[in-house]
């Protein structure tokens, strides 16, 4: 069964949107087959954006990720890779279309930093990297 990895992001927990995201996952029909609270280390989101450290709007991802715990998974499912992106929304949340979770619970921030609730892989070869770099 394909596998995605997902995070439930510092602003999601805080907001108490825990619960809500596990639970379209679920009713969706995917399965959660890992799930830990953990605080980022710096090292670790500097692995898991390994392709946007150099953008110059990297320390707005390190203040945001870092600024509180956040739950991790991996969740199970058919087509489970893309169905989740679509079900996460557009990255901005400006762009997202109500019924997705950004659309749905997320807004555009003053400050240009993004926060968006959710990560969700974004292709296989995505999902194995972030899996193996977070559970093993
Ligand atoms: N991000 C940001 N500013 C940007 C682009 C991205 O703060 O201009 C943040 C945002 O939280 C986003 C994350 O960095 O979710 C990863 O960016 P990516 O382009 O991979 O978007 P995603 O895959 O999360 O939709
Ligand atoms: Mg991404």
């Amino acid at each position: 069964m394909e596998k995605t990895f997902f995070i439930i992001k510092p602003d999601g927990v805080r907001r108490s949107l825990v619960g809500l995201v596990l639970e379209r996952a679920e009713r969706r029909g995917f399965s959660i087959e890992k799930l830990q609270m953990c605080e980022v280390t710096r090292d670790m989101l500097d692995q898991h954006y390994a392709d946007l450290v150099d953008k110059p709007f990297y320390h707005e991802i390190v203040s945001y990720m870092l600024s509180g715990p956040v739950v991790i998974g991996v969740m199970t499912g058919g087509d489970v890779i893309h169905s989740w992106r679509k079900m996460m929304g557009a990255t901005n949340p400006s762009d997202a279309l109500p019924g997705t979770i950004r659309g749905d619970f997320a807004h555009a921030s003053d400050d240009g930093s993004v926060e968006n609730i959710v990560h969700g892989s974004d292709c296989a070869a995505s999902a194995q990297r972030e899996i193996a770099l977070w559970f093993d």
